[in-house]
């Protein structure tokens, strides 16, 4: 059985880790249908980005009324836009077929620090897409870049982050339109404030923060795990979010449960590469 349609606009990564090939397979193991519109096709693998070849933008336009127009949707997620007139064209395409469920991943730079958005494009972004966003789910640095792009510097600028900061840094984001803003706290492996850490025995936590349109606040705690085998996890929750959201679930839900499914993935994850591997998509 089918539980939703999601299609997926992002870059290819042809070592199955990141990108499409993650979402196709996070797709698949939530039961939802997975359709594809390639933006970029990237040569890489757990060592790095080998080779990247830009989609031009007509053609994913093509591709994606190709889906919309035959198959419909149920919500939409971008990863890897590679482009700023790619941004434009979804954000156009979005509108046209009143497509309300948009799930953005902001993908900027790869962890082994290749260039996937040209950095000029995070004015498009932030002036086409983030008004019509409903979950957009940045990392620091993501969340750093764009607060910096639209004149809010002094977050963005500061070394040693709190929890509230990273709440604060939410909030300034969603004033540039997204409806929830999921702050992904994982590059930060800091400890959560005294209270919780002890009652956690001390242990490190990875704490995400979702900020919501009637101003909700929920943080959502994870143990913090040394691994190598990340590779991938940005695509792969915000892909298990909108799975979430395809099925009928609420954001917030969604957004629980797809942390709970990365956390397990990076426990269960196999060992693949001589680089930064892949979390476990099954399990
Ligand atoms: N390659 C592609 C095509 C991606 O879409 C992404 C992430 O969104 C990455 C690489 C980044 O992967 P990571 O930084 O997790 O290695």
């Amino acid at each position: 059985m089918i539980n939703g349609r999601v299609l997926v606009i992002a870059g290819s990564d042809c070592s199955g880790g990141a990108g499409l090939e993650a979402d196709q397979k996070v797709l698949a193991a939530h039961g939802c249908y997975a359709m594809t519109a390639t933006t970029a096709l990237t040569a890489q693998n757990t060592m790095g980005v080998k080779g990247i070849h830009v989609i031009p933008a007509d053609f994913v336009e093509k591709q994606i009324q190709a889906c919309i127009e035959d198959v419909g949707v149920d919500v939409i997620k971008t990863g890897m836009l590679a482009a700023a007139d790619t941004i434009e064209m979804i954000a156009r395409q979005v509108e046209k077929h009143n497509v309300t469920s948009l799930v953005v991943d902001p993908v900027m730079v790869s962890t082994s620090g290749a260039q996937l958005l040209p950095h000029e494009a995070i004015q498009q972004l932030s002036k086409h897409l983030l008004p019509i966003t409903t979950v957009l789910t940045p990392n620091i640095p993501e969340a750093t870049l764009i607060l910096s792009e639209n004149g809010y510097c002094e977050l963005a600028q500061k070394q040693i982050l709190s929890v509230s900061d990273i709440e604060s840094m939410g909030r300034q984001i969603q004033a540039l339109g997204p409806k929830w803003v999921l702050v992904k706290g994982g590059h930060l492996p800091f400890r959560f404030d005294m209270t919780i850490a002890k009652a956690e025995n001390e242990k490190e936590v990875v704490v995400d923060v979702l900020l919501g349109p009637e101003g909700q606040v929920f943080r959502v705690q994870s143990p913090y795990q040394s691994s190598t085998s990340t590779h991938g996890t940005g695509c792969s929750l915000a892909s298990a979010i909108a799975a979430g959201m395809a099925k009928g679930i609420d954001v917030p839900a969604s957004v629980r449960s797809a942390c709970r499914y990365i956390e397990a993935g990076i426990r269960s994850a196999p060992k693949l590469g001589n680089g930064n591997g892949p979390l476990d998509h099954f399990h």
